[in-house]
């Protein structure tokens, strides 16, 4: 089993995108609004899956401030003042990458 990792990040409030270069060369896009509806999160995510939020008018929100969490995943901190959502490398590289290439719906 491989892990994904990055290379390269970046974070613009402008495009309110953030876009993820893997060690594996594919590049992965993420709006912030995105990032903020599928918040892995305890809080919005619930403990069982019909416990889970539907997130919605988070079409301004942006990412203002992104580190690093143990060596597996990053946190995101969102200007709605919500910032406990650790997300994890492997879902963001696997289940969650917007790039044309992934993105289904
Ligand atoms: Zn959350
Ligand atoms: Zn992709």
């Amino acid at each position: 089993m491989s892990y994904p990792t990055p290379i390269a990040m970046r974070s613009s409030l402008k495009a309110a995108q953030l876009e993820i270069d893997w060690d594996d060369d594919h590049k992965s896009i993420y709006s912030h609004e995105y990032l903020r509806v599928h918040c892995p999160c305890a809080d919005c995510r619930g403990h069982t899956p019909d416990q889970a939020k539907v997130i919605t008018g988070k079409e301004n929100v942006h990412a203002t401030h992104i580190e690093l969490a143990g060596n597996y995943a990053i946190r995101i901190e969102f200007d709605d003042q919500h910032g406990t959502g650790i997300y994890a490398y492997s879902e963001l590289r696997n289940n969650m990458c917007q790039c044309p290439e992934c993105k289904t719906d």
